[in-house]
């Protein structure tokens, strides 16, 4: 009955424990929720004041579709000073979210055949947007084992003659794990010389914790600039996910064919938005840098907290806001199972909710949002760690009677 691509996109798996979390809300259960995919934080008073004032000066008529120049040209300002390349606005377009910004790329450059490499753990969107487009996902593991370090040689053995695009992920929802530089130059380079193109989706982008080299921007133009897509969104740096404002930086051509693409679909984003984020970005950073520090002390502590139990091993995430756990050693033949039935007894025993790692294609573990506050985290920590412990006794006794 409907269209046949349909036939190989699944729905998003947290769908299923959020309309479970609520369920439980709903019968007067005190709540733990960890599965936010979103800050937590207010949208900083001067962004919503330029949205209100964009209201009250009646600028709510269509705008042109890719963006407001001015936006445009923000965004243009905000990439040569935050890392030092020069772009134009003709190859910037203002999107509904860093999703529609992806969206429009795969729409724009994959066909049916084409294989699009990605690493796992991933965002589900990444790979069911290559689906959708009937093109083939082909997936590189990482491991938590050395950090969830994405290793350029992986990706490039599985280069074939169909790859038509990589798709990076950095800082990576849900591992947190960040690209090093040296590894996307030498995806650039083998991209470069097979006419391939790079994809970095780099919504999180403002959320990294160290002072690490993490000019992806730059690394690739340098290299690879004609052939490479950089999706960005003001969603996670300034807590405006409600808003939907992303953008796709592109070679002009391209960027010419996403308008096309956008022009026939959804036209330009909310006028409203498009003056609220164009506060942000040429507004005051520090309500970022703030952001930050506090998803900085909140990370520790939860990352501390649930490290302290002998079944929990974890990386300790470089960016973004997501813990990325390793509960396999609470996991047994005779007990849970699976790291989805984890989340399962998880939600029905304490009423913790967390999403499970075969969303991420990642059995074994769970992903926990730290965009909470630090009272929900030590309540929420002090409940997996009960949890935890009650499983602990059986897994163990069943592992060791495993000759
Ligand atoms: N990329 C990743 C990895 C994400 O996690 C998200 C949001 N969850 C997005 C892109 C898109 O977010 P938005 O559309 O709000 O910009």
């Amino acid at each position: 009955m409907f269209a046949q691509r349909l036939a190989q996109v699944s729905v998003s798996a947290t769908l299923k424990v959020a309309a479970e979390a609520d369920r439980l809300r709903r019968a007067g259960y005190n709540v733990v929720d960890f599965s936010a995919g979103e800050p937590d934080f207010p949208t900083p008073a001067h962004v919503k004041e330029a949205g209100k004032a964009a209201i009250d000066a009646d600028f709510t008529r269509y705008t042109v579709a890719p963006g407001i120049p001015d936006l445009r040209q923000a965004i243009c300002a905000r990439y040569r000073q935050d890392y030092g390349v020069d772009i134009t606005p003709a190859e910037v377009l203002v999107t509904v979210g860093g999703k529609q910004a992806l969206f429009n790329a795969a729409l724009a450059l994959f066909d049916p055949g084409d294989e699009v490499i990605t690493h796992a753990p991933y965002w589900p969107t990444i790979p069911e947007q290559v689906k959708l487009m009937g093109a083939t996902p082909v997936i590189v593991p990482t491991r938590s084992e050395d950090g969830f370090t994405v290793h350029g040689e992986a990706i490039l053995a599985a280069l074939t003659a169909r790859t038509k695009a990589v798709i990076l992920n950095s800082p990576c929802n849900p591992t947190g794990a960040l690209i090093d530089e040296g590894t996307v130059a030498t995806i650039a380079d083998a991209a470069a010389a097979r006419g391939v193109w790079v994809i970095a989706d780099l919504c999180y982008e403002r959320l990294i914790y160290d002072p690490v080299a993490h000019n992806l921007p730059k690394v690739l133009f340098d290299r690879h600039r004609e052939r490479t897509v950089l999706a960005g969104s003001a969603s996670k740096a300034y807590a405006m996910t409600g808003w939907r404002c992303g953008w796709t930086v592109a070679p002009k051509e391209l960027t010419a064919a996403f308008n096309v693409i956008q022009g026939q679909s959804t036209s330009n984003i909310t006028s409203i938005t498009q003056k609220a984020a164009l506060a942000a970005l040429t507004g005051p950073q520090a309500a970022v840098t703030e952001m930050l520090d506090e998803y900085r002390r909140r990370r520790d502590n939860i990352h501390a907290w649930l490290t302290a139990h002998p079944g929990i091993r974890c990386v300790r995430p470089s960016g973004a806001f997501y813990l990325f756990p390793d509960v396999s050693g609470l996991l047994s033949p005779g007990g849970l199972r699976t790291s989805a039935e984890f989340a399962q007894a998880l939600l029905e025993k304490e009423h913790v909710v967390v999403t499970p790692g075969e969303a991420f294609d990642a059995p074994g573990y769970i992903r926990i949002s730290y965009a909470t506050s630090m009272e929900q985290l030590r309540e929420g920590a002090n409940r997996i760690l009960r949890f935890a412990e009650s499983l602990r006794p059986k897994a163990h006794a069943l592992h060791s009677a495993t000759p």
